[in-house]
């Protein structure tokens, strides 16, 4: 998709604000603990290059991933640090994985059997992390019985494997109550019985497990959303206030009209005018990843809280200001203005969702620029 720099919408993204969030982590981990800072998703929607490279800069050990070409992109821009990707992948993909030294999540002993051949054929080696479902039903191995079969496949293939991590994923490591998050745990070690000697990675923790469950263990955490300033929980536990967001959205008003009352706004006419009132137009809209459902929320204009009126349009929406302001004011839709602050976990509530959801919907036709 095309990066439409000529429009005054922009993500900000404080790339030190995400170097504060990773040496703060760093600062709350037990030592022999290494961060491997998660950048899947365009680092959350703050740009996966800038980011990844800022997160190196501060300390992060390695990067975790979602899929190949995510990482891939990593070794392009020179990234020689540790990458795992997190998702499990076709056997078909094992040599470009191997040949790009890049890491991959492995849950089947179908998928080690298969990449063998070729990797063999072609010398190259893979680094393998085996996923373990301990309560996610996502991905991973279950039983003792597949996992040692996996394991026993990978010690008399050494030629083909470098039998390099093992790990799971919590299901609930952001809820009040801890119940599942122990029986996973628990589940774990039981698993882990017949992995011996471990591999150079044991990893469970996500933010919210690496923040709340310091027991949870492991020599490494996937360090997602609380680098980019977030609270994985939403507002269930609390996050250390340091944390700081990294990412705002502006744009600013293209243009600004009167209207009288009885006039009606937008697609639809779901909004009329009960008096004369001035409508600003913000060159963003769900083409941007500013949700349809977003009608009714409010934007900051010159210290404004100014509502949005009328449907959501693809490329625009229209607000209610205060009095006339001139094209060209700024909008700010996340971050702050002056004294006033929206948070995408307040556009979140709004929307009925994440922030998670909220950042990595912003779309690529939103130019990212970086503050360091
Ligand atoms: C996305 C992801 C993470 C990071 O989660 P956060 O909540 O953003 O910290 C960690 N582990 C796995 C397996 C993931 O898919």
């Amino acid at each position: 998709m095309v990066e439409a720099w000529h429009r005054p919408t922009e993500a900000i993204i404080d790339l030190s604000a995400i170097k504060e969030n990773i040496k703060l982590e760093k600062g709350l981990l037990k030592k022999p603990q290494q961060l491997f800072a998660v950048v899947k998703a365009n680092a959350y929607g703050h740009g996966l290059i800038p980011v990844a490279f800022a997160a190196q800069a501060a300390g992060a050990d390695g990067f975790c991933v979602a899929v190949i070409d995510e990482g891939l992109a990593l070794r392009r821009a020179g990234i020689t640090k540790p990458i795992l990707i997190l998702g499990v992948n076709p056997a078909a993909t094992a040599p470009l994985l191997a040949a790009n030294s890049l890491a991959v999540a492995v849950d089947s002993l179908e998928f080690l059997k298969q990449a063998a051949v070729s990797l063999h054929a072609q010398q190259l080696r893979l680094a393998v992390h085996l996923a373990l479902d301990t309560g996610m039903s996502r991905i991973g191995f279950k039983t003792t019985d597949d996992l040692a079969a996996a394991v026993d496949f990978l010690r008399t293939h050494t030629k083909e494997f470098d039998f390099q991590g093992i790990f799971t994923h919590f299901a609930t490591a952001d809820a009040a109550e801890a119940d599942y998050y122990q029986q996973q745990l628990k589940k774990f070690k039981q698993l882990l019985t017949v992995v011996d000697p471990l591999p150079t990675y044991v990893h469970v923790a996500n933010s919210a497990a690496s923040l709340w469950h310091q027991a949870c263990g492991g020599n490494m955490v996937r360090f997602g959303v609380s680098m980019y300033g977030l609270n994985p929980s939403g507002h269930v536990r609390k996050l250390p206030a340091a944390f700081k967001p990294a990412l705002s959205l502006v744009s600013e008003l293209a243009a600004v009209r009167e209207i009288q009352t009885g006039e009606s706004v937008g697609y639809g006419k779901t909004y009329t005018a009960q008096q004369t009132e001035w409508i600003g137009t913000v060159p963003l809209g769900y083409a941007d990843g500013w949700l349809r459902r977003m009608q009714g929320s409010k934007v900051l204009i010159n210290g404004h809280s100014c509502e949005i009126v009328g449907r959501v349009c693809m490329d625009q929406i229209m607000v209610r200001l205060p009095q006339r302001l001139p094209v060209g004011t700024k909008v700010t839709l996340i971050g702050k203005d002056g004294q006033q602050q929206i948070t995408a976990q307040q556009v979140a509530d709004y929307a009925q969702t994440i922030h998670y959801e909220i950042l990595c919907g912003i779309s690529e036709r939103v130019p990212r620029k970086y503050l360091d």
